[in-house]
C-alpha cells in the first residue's frame, strides 16, 4: 500500500507487502521457521540469484518473517529498503564493512555507545581499517579528517551520557562534497528523529532496544535511503563500483538500479555479499519478537518520552541533585537548536543526572532502588538505573571517563512505562538515601 502519507503508528501496523499470509490468512506475522524454499524451476533458481527476480534463496540470506520487518522499518525510517541482521553490533559492522576494506578509513563522531567504540577503534583497526574520531560540537572537524581513503562518516543521534544531538544534516552535507555517505546509529530517538530526513545515506538500528522494546530478543537493521549516488564518484566508493569477483564480476553500484530498477545496491550488496559470506543473520524467531515491539513503538515511545520529561523536571528540583543532563533541559543555543531541529516529537527516554555526593552517592543510590531495574542496558518497557562510574566505565582511568561525559555521581536512567507517580516515588526514596 502506499506508504507516503501514513504516520508512525499506521506503518508499523501496514507497511509493506505483507497482508496476510498467503495460504492461511493468517493477519498476526507467521514465523516462518525455515532454512530453504523450493524453486520452482531452474530458470525460477537462476532468476534469483541474478536478481532478475527477487525471491526467496536461503535464510541466512533473506527470510519472509524477516522481510516483514525489514519493510516496515525501512518505511518508518524513511528508507527504501532495510535489511535485518544479528544484533545492533552487527548493523554497525555490515553498514561500514559493506564499503570499507582494509586500507580505508572512517571518520566517525567521538560520541558513541562504547561497543561501537571498541568495535570501531580495535576491531575495525585489527581488520586494517582505520577509524577517526571528530567531535561532533563542530561538524568541520569531519572535513578536517577527511582524506582520499575516506569512504564513510559514522555517528549516533543522541549518545549517552552526554544526550547532545549530533549535526546530522552538518555533515552529510560535508559528505556528499567528496561523496562520502553519512551512516547515523538512532537506536535511541526512533519516532522522535528521522536521520534520512536530514541528509543521512544509511541509518541502523539495534532492534534490542526501542524497537524490540521488551527486552528479549537481539536484533539489528541496517536501512537504505536510495538516495545516495554511489557512482557518482567511483574512486571514492570502490566496493560499489569494481567488479565484485565474488558474484560474477559485477559491480553493484551500476548492475544493481539496472537490472532491480531500484536504488539499493548498496543494501543488495550487504545482503549478498556480507551477510552471505559473514552470516550475521538474525533468527525469525527473534524478528517475530521484534515485531511484536515494532507495532506498539510509537505508543510506547510517546509515553518513554513523557515519563522522561517528568523525570527530568523532578530531579531538577532535588536538593541531591547538581545537574540534570537532558536534551529538554540543555541551555546552550547550539544544543538547543539542533534538538529544536532534530527532535521532532520529544526529548527522548533517556535522563541523566550527576548526585553532589559524588561516586559514594551513585552507588548509594543504585543499591536503594527498589523497583527500578539496575541493568547495563536501554530500551525496555521498565525503567533502568546505571551508575557508569562504577561498572561500564570503570576501567577508564577518571581523565578518560570525563572525557566521555561521565563523572563519579553520574546515573544514567532510561525511563520505562511504568505509572510515574510509581517512578517518582522510587526515585525519591532512593535519593533520600544518598
Ligand atoms: N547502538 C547503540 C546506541 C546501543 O546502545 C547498542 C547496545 O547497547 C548497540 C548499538 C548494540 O546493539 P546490540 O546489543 O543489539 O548488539
Amino acid at each position: 500500500m502506499p506508504t507516503n502519507s501514513l504516520h508512525p503508528e499506521t506503518l508499523v501496523l501496514h507497511s509493506g507487502s505483507y497482508r496476510s499470509d498467503p495460504t492461511t490468512n493468517s493477519v498476526a506475522v507467521p514465523i516462518y521457521q525455515t532454512t530453504s524454499y523450493q524453486f520452482s524451476s531452474t530458470e525460477n533458481a537462476s532468476n534469483l540469484f541474478g536478481f532478475k527476480e527477487l525471491g526467496n534463496i536461503y535464510t541466512r540470506i533473506m527470510n519472509p518473517t524477516n522481510a516483514v520487518l525489514e519493510e516496515r522499518v525501512a518505511a518508518l525510517e524513511g528508507g527504501v529498503a532495510a535489511l535485518a541482521v544479528s544484533s545492533g553490533q552487527s548493523a554497525s559492522m555490515l553498514a561500514i564493512q559493506n564499503l570499507c576494506r582494509a586500507g580505508d578509513n572512517v571518520v566517525a563522531s567521538t560520541d558513541l555507545y562504547g561497543g561501537t567504540w571498541n568495535l570501531l577503534a580495535n576491531t575495525l583497526k585489527n581488520l586494517g581499517i582505520e577509524v577517526k574520531f571528530a567531535d561532533p560540537k563542530d561538524p568541520e572537524n569531519f572535513r578536517q579528517l577527511t582524506d582520499e581513503k575516506t569512504r564513510a562518516y559514522y555517528a549516533e543521534t543522541l549518545p549517552n551520557p552526554k544526550l547532545k544531538v549530533f549535526p546530522i544534516e552538518e555533515v552529510a552535507n560535508i559528505g556528499k562534497e567528496f561523496s562520502i555517505p553519512l551512516i547515523v546509529d538512532n537506536t535511541a530517538a526512533p519516532i522522535t528523529c528521522k536521520p534520512i530526513k536530514h541528509g543521512a545515506a544509511i541509518v541502523v538500528h539495534s532492534l534490542t532496544k526501542y524497537i524490540g522494546g521488551h527486552g528479549t530478543s537481539i536484533g539489528g537493521i541496517i536501512i537504505d535511503s536510495g538516495l545516495f549516488d554511489w557512482v557518482h564518484e567511483p574512486k571514492r566508493q570502490p566496493l560499489l563500483n569494481e567488479p565484485d569477483p565474488s558474484y560474477w564480476g559485477i559491480s553493484f553500484g551500476k548492475a544493481v538500479p539496472e537490472i532491480l530498477g531500484l536504488p539499493i545496491a548498496y543494501l543488495v550488496r550487504a545482503r549478498f555479499v556480507l551477510l552471505r559470506d559473514t552470516g550475521a543473520a538474525i533468527s525469525p524467531t527473534n524478528a517475530f519478537q521484534i515485531i511484536q515491539g515494532l507495532e506498539t513503538l510509537p505508543l510506547r515511545f510517546r509515553v518513554h518520552q513523557e515519563n522522561a520529561q517528568r523525570v527530568a523536571d523532578f530531579l531538577s528540583e532535588r536538593s541531591e541533585v547538581s545537574e540534570v543532563i537532558y536534551p529538554g533541559l540543555f541551555q546552550n543555543p547550539r544544543d538547543r537548536k539542533r534538538n529544536r531541529k532534530y527532535l521532532e516529537t520529544g526529548n527522548g527516554p533517556m535522563v541523566g543526572f550527576e548526585l553532589k555526593g559524588g561516586k559514594q552517592a551513585g552507588q548509594k543510590f543504585i543499591d536503594n532502588l527498589q523497583m527500578v531495574y539496575h541493568v547495563a542496558n536501554v530500551g525496555d518497557v521498565r525503567t533502568l538505573a546505571i551508575h557508569p562510574a562504577s561498572t561500564t566505565h570503570s576501567q577508564l582511568s577518571a581523565i578518560d571517563q570525563e572525557k566521555t561525559g561521565v563523572t563519579p555521581g553520574y546515573v544514567r536512567l532510561c525511563i520505562g512505562l511504568e505509572h510515574i507517580d510509581d517512578i517518582l516515588a522510587d526515585l525519591t526514596q532512593a535519593l533520600e538515601k544518598t
